[in-house]
């Protein structure tokens, strides 16, 4: 294999194991370490992962005790029974040459049920469940769940651990005034609120013997105010070490934070800095994380002295064999993480099982499997979305002959908009993807054909999968044809020229993305501009690493608008990621009105009724974003609306416009080519 990434893929030496390279997959909460009936499919999930490359991967948060739990009944690793549950993922990985870490997490007032307890009873922001202060025989019993928990992982085979102590956990509560006010010795100095995490680790040191990786993940910025201090942070850190821990682990602000940490808009790798800063203060290997997903990335962090290893969690749920490609020199082949958390992270706050939106194998390796086709079929695909996409690579490579039909000038549909809105840059890396995939596959792709029946009769294929896609919707307002109406693929698409005031009708994510697409100056934002624009000072001059944000004049007047009452605008369609576009568009001073009854256009601008009362929106522009119509002219159908024809497929929104996102049509084009 050429080290196309040689930094990257540099062996760093801890001592008593040797790592193949640099790259650590971090801890991520899939759902499925929750309950032990699924610790086959958690060991299909990291074996897939070793077999891909990643010589190091750490597991979800496994709470040391009943208190500690995430969710009720979360996964713990307290007794023999859980040793034998853990084994069956050790083996799998150990069997794949790769090693894997589990992670001890005790959430604190975090937790998603009523035995939280924390440093003080003050309750999370973003929590149901108010804490209760933590007696002191408790927080010695802690202590030794701790211990005794990371000797049981180390029974289960485990090559070492990781001890969460950022983004708001307990061991953050712990550290941090905003959380602790205790007079004992385990709240008020710093020397009194680093104890319990110190502690901790000496205990796990005792317990699993000197050739046992501790992983210890620090918060180097807590983006919270109340948050510590850079010194602090350096004196916390070097006690850790001293304590006993192999590796620092870099966590970046607190669940409850106001600035946004892992989301698409965040600049790639913009928190290098401050690990770099803690590696000058220490002597054992320190991992760079958040918001870093490509080999180019990877490696320039390396070389640049930045950190010793990379921590990436979603960027391989997204590509499973990202190392391997990237050893590989085909770093284009790597299906790209795009940072939207609709698979994974919205998921997991959903309590639903964690998957990956660009890859619907993930965390379903024993269910979703391409097996080699032995009738092998001529398929026609009509549509280069990503629906079919999704089916026409997965369906080629399984061994089918599949010709691609796009009736526009390029492969990716609705990505083709979408990647270029600000912030959404990585859009463009699935596309990319998708261009390598094809020409991998031998998927023939013909562009600028607007394919008829009688091409699809003559083609003589076994199967059509029709993968359509949709069309703005164009509501029935008086005056829609006035010159000043656009539709979305007008603004996003044809680089139509938009003035200075503006209406948005639909506040879905595409009004969102629409409207940002309006207020942004650069694309991509600088990291410096972006820090500047949030509020964040990676030096941590102040506590928690809060600075005043740099906020500009808005480029544009914009009026974000629905219909419907009540529900809050500009949420976007993401758990996790609505409030960052609804801060960003208050930031800009987006003005969102629901309630909205659209009476007209004309010349003076968009007429409205709010709650009763007239009022004229003056502006230069109104842009259409009300939703989708499906495109499925080309698909049979009886009387009834059902397919007349057993050969036609339909999938993504070509079958259904109503809530389709990216997820699902990648998700339909690969299960049907899984059985085709
Ligand atoms: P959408 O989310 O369904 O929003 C459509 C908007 O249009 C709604 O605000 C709706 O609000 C309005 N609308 C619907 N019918 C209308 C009518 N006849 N007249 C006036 N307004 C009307 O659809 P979208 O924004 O087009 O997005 C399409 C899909 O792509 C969605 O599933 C979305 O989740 C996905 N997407 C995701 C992201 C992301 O960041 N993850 C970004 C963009 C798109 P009222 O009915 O209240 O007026
Ligand atoms: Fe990345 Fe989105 Fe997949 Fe999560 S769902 S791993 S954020 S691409």
């Amino acid at each position: 294999m050429t080290a196309a990434f040689p930094n990257m893929l540099k062996p760093l030496d801890l001592g008593f194991t040797q790592l193949k390279n640099r790259i650590v997959m971090g801890s991520m909460h899939t759902g499925l370490e929750d309950r032990f009936y699924n610790y086959g499919k958690l060991a299909a999930y990291f074996a897939e992962r070793a077999r891909g490359g990643t010589a190091l991967m750490i597991t979800g948060g496994i709470s040391p005790n009943r208190r500690g739990w995430l969710l009720p009944l979360g996964g713990t690793m307290n007794g023999l029974g859980d040793v034998v549950n853990h084994r069956r993922v050790t083996s799998a990985v150990h069997a794949e040459g790769g090693k894997i870490l589990m992670q001890i997490l005790h959430s604190g007032r975090y937790g998603y049920h009523p035995f939280v307890v924390s440093a003080s009873d003050r309750k999370s922001p973003i929590s149901m469940f108010k804490p209760r202060t933590i007696k002191e025989s408790e927080i010695l019993s802690t202590i030794r769940d701790y211990g005794r928990c990371a000797k049981l992982s180390k029974l289960a085979g485990y090559d070492g651990v990781e001890i969460m102590g950022s983004e708001g956990y307990l061991l953050n509560q712990f550290i941090c005034n905003r959380t602790n006010n205790r007079k004992d010795k385990w709240g008020g100095s710093l020397e009194n609120r680093m104890r319990l995490p110190v502690e901790i680790v000496k205990r796990v040191r005792k317990e699993v013997g000197k050739d046992f990786i501790i992983c210890y993940r620090l918060s180097l910025i807590d983006l919270v105010e109340g948050g510590n201090s850079w010194p602090e942070i350096v004196a916390i850190a070097k006690a850790l070490e001293a304590a006993g821990i192999t590796i620092l682990n870099t966590g970046i602000g607190w669940h409850e934070a106001r600035v946004p940490t892992i989301v698409t808009s965040v600049p790639r790798a913009a928190f290098r800095k401050v690990t770099a800063n803690i590696r000058k203060e220490l002597k054992i290997p320190v991992m760079a994380s958040n918001r870093i997903n490509t080999p180019e990335i990877c490696d320039d962090i390396i070389a640049s002295g930045d950190a010793d290893l990379i921590s990436m969690a979603r960027p391989l749920l997204a590509d499973p064999a990202f190392v391997n490609k990237a050893a590989a020199g085909k770093p284009e082949e790597i299906n790209t993480c795009i940072a939207c958390n609709q698979g994974c992270l919205d998921m997991t706050f959903s309590g639903k099982r964690s998957t990956c939106l660009v890859n619907p194998q993930a965390c379903a390796e024993t269910e979703l499997v391409y097996v080699k086709t032995t009738r092998a079929k001529k398929i026609a695909v009509v549509g280069g979305g990503m629906a079919g996409l999704s089916f026409a690579t997965v369906a080629a490579e399984r061994g089918h002959d599949v010709t691609l039909f796009e009736a526009a000038d390029d492969i990716g549909g609705q990505f083709t908009m979408a990647m270029n809105v600000p912030g959404k840059e990585e859009f463009r890396e699935t596309v990319r993807y998708f261009r390598a995939m094809v020409k991998k596959t031998s998927v023939k792709v013909v562009l600028n054909k607007r394919v008829g029946d009688a091409d699809l009769k003559a083609g003589g294929f076994d199967e059509v999968v029709i993968a359509t896609g949709v069309t703005p919707r164009t509501p029935k307002i008086p005056g829609i044809d006035h010159p000043k109406v656009l539709s979305y693929p007008d603004v996003l698409k044809h680089g139509k020229k938009v003035g200075h005031r503006v209406a948005v009708i639909g506040a879905g994510g595409i009004g969102i993305d629409v409207s940002e697409f309006l207020l942004a100056e650069h694309s991509p934002q600088p990291v410096d501009h972006w820090l500047a624009e949030w509020g964040v000072d990676v030096n941590s001059t102040e506590p928690g690493g809060l600075a005043a944000p740099v906020r500009h004049p808005p480029l544009r007047e914009v009026y974000l608008l629905q219909r419907k009452e009540g529900k809050k605008m500009g949420q976007g369609p993401g758990k996790t990621t609505g409030w960052v576009h609804r801060l960003a568009l208050q930031h800009h001073q987006v003005k969102m009105l629901g309630g909205v009854e659209y009476v007209k256009v004309d010349d003076l601008g968009l007429h409205i009724r709010v709650g009763g009362e007239d009022q004229i929106l003056d502006v230069d522009n109104i842009i259409l974003c009300a939703g989708q119509e499906s495109v499925k002219d080309l698909l049979p159908v009886d009387t009834e609306g059902k397919i007349s024809d057993k050969r036609f497929h339909v999938i993504g929104g070509a079958k259904l416009a109503g809530e389709l996102d990216a997820m699902r049509a990648i998700r339909e084009g690969a299960e049907l080519a899984a059985r085709l």
